[in-house]
Formats: structure tokens, sequence, C-alpha cells
């Protein structure tokens, strides 16, 4: 209560100054109201933490991937029309994508934070070892369900903070769907969904509290499935009445693996055969085969798209096949705002890394002591200091990273090129687990992802009071993104208007598993954690 009436007071005071005229008292009064304002924010996101809690381990237990998100769409929107915001869903034609809106003046800020979860890597939370929960289900290997609780933890603190002191703005929150797949991002930034945006705070799970401005590292990349058309005919019969598909996919992939030495260093490219054909003594009349490449530039992405359109002609010529392909995704190179990175890391100054128990550190340990083999190229596997992160690490700039030789990529690219945007990275992770691999999921229902998200949520919420309470910042995002990001380089993305969503990726998978995978919904109503629904130990007993 003294709180709020602290508050009140000084916006009276604020009111009173300017009144007065005094413009310089005032500013030093809304500074300090700002800062006053914060450490509601972080208490208030304290007292929120079990639902936090509840939402990691909600998401997790949803594990859907890309474009089947419906339950876990479902639930956040749930709770954030409970809270007043206004949602809109089937965002950009895609039925799991969404907007929840709140506010209806003053500048409008955009929170998100992808969503989906990876094919087969369902795991048992709390166990340091590998032990699918459903074996062949999707799980979540990269930690994508601790994201949007930070986010909606950050916009409920914020948005009562705002009504409460009649702070103008507008919040609009949504979803990375189909992340993994780099398949929405671009399409919401076509649809329009950031035109009245002015600036974009994004959150990704990490092994630490940190942001980064410039060109950071973030690849570009074009996903595109090349389907060949051949003609059947029996195998052993009458093969020379047939034309293989396969035959035009392995020759694409041949080829695409000799033009490789003769690729820039920067490039990354790596594909699956998506369809191989029926059985052996049926000549393939159909074949797919599915690329994805990546590059620092977006020059760089269009050249090897160029490439891998020519080997795929040149392959159908070979087997006198015909070929046609299909975008399934496209991620623009990332490049952070600087003046907005900067004002999130003086606010994680503020907040600093959650405080762990021996649990947490035993745990870590357990993951680390188990799985040597993750932690190969970054941590001896011989020292016992501890894992997590206690101590925040500098600001990342472009000085700091040095050049990139590139690596993976989040479609937040796109939504970079078009809004002043940041990404905020938060600690629910053990640190040096292999991405895409279980020893990432190993931790992410268990008190680190819980925390983790907690301390991402007021990172988050920090710099969004910033971005409304500060006009400066706004303005200087804006100077930045206009005449330094945009300066020498434009978005120019390989989608054109013709390109669709694809939809249709996981349904099928998603079919066969969704029943089984219900039996091991997380139900807050009777558990107190998913840990406790499922009988784990934590941390593990060995
Ligand atoms: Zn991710």
């Amino acid at each position: 209560m003294s709180r709020c009436h602290n508050l009140a007071r000084f916006q009276k005071k604020v009111l009173a100054t300017v009144v007065l005229g005094s413009m310089i008292a005032s500013t030093n009064l809304i500074a300090q109201n700002l800062e006053e304002l914060k450490h509601v924010a972080i208490s208030d996101i304290d007292d929120n933490a079990k639902l936090v809690q509840e939402m990691v381990d909600s998401v997790f237990s949803f594990a859907e991937p890309g474009f089947q998100e419906f339950e876990t769409s479902r639930y956040i929107t749930d709770i954030l029309a409970e809270n007043g915001f206004t949602i809109e869903m089937g965002a950009a034609g895609i039925p799991t994508a969404w907007t929840a809106t709140w506010g209806d003046s003053g500048p409008k800020i955009g929170l998100g934070s992808d969503i989906d979860a990876l094919l087969g890597l369902s795991q048992k939370p709390g166990f340091a070892t590998i032990e699918p929960l459903i074996p062949g289900a999707p799980g979540h290997g990269e930690g994508h369900n601790s994201g949007m609780p930070a986010i909606v933890a950050a916009a409920l603190a914020v948005k009562g903070i705002m009504e409460a002191h009649d702070i103008e703005g507008q919040l609009m929150i949504w979803p990375g769907v189909a992340e993994e797949l780099l398949a929405t991002k671009a399409f919401f930034v076509r649809d329009g969904m950031f035109d009245d945006v002015d600036a974009n705070i994004f959150t990704h799970v990490s092994r630490d509290l940190s942001t980064s401005w410039g060109p950071s590292g973030g690849n570009g990349m074009v996903s595109v499935e090349y389907t060949f058309h051949g003609k059947t005919a029996h195998g052993a019969g009458s093969p020379w009445s047939g034309r293989s598909a396969l035959d035009a996919v392995e020759i694409m992939n041949y080829a695409w693996n000799m033009r490789r030495e003769h690729l820039p260093l920067t490039q990354r490219s790596h594909y699956i055969i998506s369809n191989g054909g029926g059985q052996p003594n049926i000549v393939p009349g159909e074949a797919s085969v599915w690329y994805y490449f990546r590059d620092t530039t977006f020059e760089g992405v269009r050249n090897l798209f160029d490439i891998g359109n020519t080997i795929s002609e040149a392959a159908a010529q070979a087997t006198e096949t015909t070929v046609e392909r299909r975008i399934l995704g496209y991620a623009a190179p990332q490049h952070a705002n600087k003046p907005m990175a900067e004002a999130a890391y003086e606010n994680f100054k503020m907040v600093g890394l959650p405080e762990w128990t021996e649990d947490d550190k035993a745990f870590a340990q357990a993951v680390k002591r188990e799985n040597t083999v993750s932690f190969v190229s970054y941590v001896d596997p011989e020292e016992e200091e501890d894992l997590l992160v206690t101590e925040l690490s500098p600001l990342s700039t472009p000085e700091t990273r040095g050049p990139s030789m590139g690596g993976g990529s989040d479609d937040i690219g796109d939504i970079m090129w078009n809004v002043p945007t940041i990404t905020i990275r938060y600690p629910s992770n053990v640190p040096n687990t292999i991405g895409h691999h279980v020893t990432a999921a190993m931790a992410m229902a268990t008190p680190i992802a819980h925390k983790g998200a907690v301390n991402g949520a007021k990172a988050v919420a920090l710099t969004v009071l910033d971005l409304l309470m500060d006009p400066d910042l706004l303005n200087e995002a804006r100077d930045y993104f206009e005449n330094v990001q945009l300066q020498g380089q434009n978005y120019e993305p390989v989608i054109g208007p013709d390109d669709q969503p694809a939809i249709h990726l996981n349904k099928e998978i998603m079919d066969q598993m969704r029943p089984l995978m219900r039996e091991y919904y997380y139900d807050p109503e009777q558990y107190d954690s998913y840990l406790e629904q499922l009988g784990i130990d934590y941390p593990p007993q060995s």
C-alpha cells in the first residue's frame, strides 16, 4: 500500500512541477518515478512467479511442433483474454498465430517469443539422462516453452502499472509460430502486423541474461523443397520405361555437395529427403528434397537460392524428370537496435541473475556429468565450478563479437528490418547443452527454467517501461534504425507476394501423437509442478 501511495505522490509532484514550468526538475522527477515503477514491476513479477511456473510447465507438456501450436496458443490467449487483452486469431492466415493487444493510444510496443517444439525430442524433465516421455513425440529441445511465459508475465506487470498511473501506450503480444521451420515472421511482416508498432522486444531462452546490438550473427536463410516428377515403372520388369524422381534428388544432392567447396565460407546448408519414393520395385515417380540455405547477408542467401534452383533444373534435365519448388520458410539476417540494447543492459544490472539453490546446481552438474559429450568444446568436464550463470556478461557489440562466420537463424530477423527490435535472452537453461537435442530439454520444466523466465520477464518489463516513459529512447531507437541500420541495406526477402505459409507441415505426426500426448498435459489444479505430476525427484537421486 505504501508503495502505491509513494507512486501517486511522485505523479502529483511531476504534474505540479510541469505546471510550475520547471522542465529540468520535471525530467528528474520522471526519471525518479520511472526508477520507482521499475521496482514495482520487479516486485509484481515476483508475486506472479507461480503463474510463470504454471505457464512454463504447461507449454512444456503441450510440446507442439511448428504450425501445430493449437493447445499452446489457446492456453496463452485464454490467459491474456482474461487479463483484458483483445485477441485476434489466425494472424497472416496462420491458424496458430495471433495477436493480443491492449491500450488504444500512445507508443505501441510489440512483445514476442517463439512457442514451437522440435520433432522427436520428447524428454522427461528433471532427468539428466535421455528418457523420452513419449517415444517419437516432439519435445522442447530448445526451450521455447519458457519465452511466452516471460513475455506474458512482463506484459501483465506493465499493464498493471500503466493502468495504475495513467501511462499512455499500447502493448501487442505475438507468438513465434513455427520458428524451428523459420516459417512465419516474414509472413507477419508481409501481412502488416508490425506496420504501426514503434519498437519490438523479442525474448529467447539462453544460459544467461544478455542482449546484443548490430549484425548479431543470426544467419539469413531460405527453406525450400524441390519436388521432382518422373514416371513409375516396374523396378525389375521394365526399368527402362521409368524415369526416377529419386535419381534427380540424388544428383541434386551430389552436385550441391560438390559445389559446397566453391561457396563462401560463411554459407551453411543442409537437407533431408522428405520423400524418397514408396518401395524399391516401383521406380519413384515423385521424390522431394528439402534444403535450408543460410548465409550472413540478404545477397548471400539469394545467391545460394539461385545456385540451388539451377542445380535442381540440371538434375531434372539429367534424369528426364521435371522439378517444381516451394519456399517453406525464410529468415532475414539479424540486426538488433543499439539504443534499445543499451537500455535493456542497464536494466539487467538492476534485475541481476536468479538465485540458484543447491538443488539447481546439483541438477546442472548431473546434466553435465551424464552428457559429457555435449560439453566437449565449451567446458572442461573435470571442472567442478558451478555451471549456472551468476554474473552478467558484458553487452554484446560488433566489437566484442568480431566478424561473424554465421550459424543458426531466427526469423526475428525479418521483424528487425521493419521495426527497431532487440532480443533479450534469459537464463532458463543449463549452459552448454546441445541445441536441438534432448539435453537442451532436460531443465526446461524445472526450477531453473521457472526462475530464468521470471528473470527474463523482469528484464522485458523494465525495458518496456523505458520505451513508454522515456520519449528520447524511442526517438534514438528510430534514429539508429533509419540512419544506421538501413543505410546501405534494405529488407529484401526471398519470399514474394504469392508464397504462402506452409501450414500443412507437422500435421500428420501430430494427428498420430496428440492423443498420446494429451495424457501427459500438465494439470496445475492438481499438482504444484509438472515434476510433481510426473513423480520425478529434483534433483535426480542417484
Ligand atoms: Zn529458438
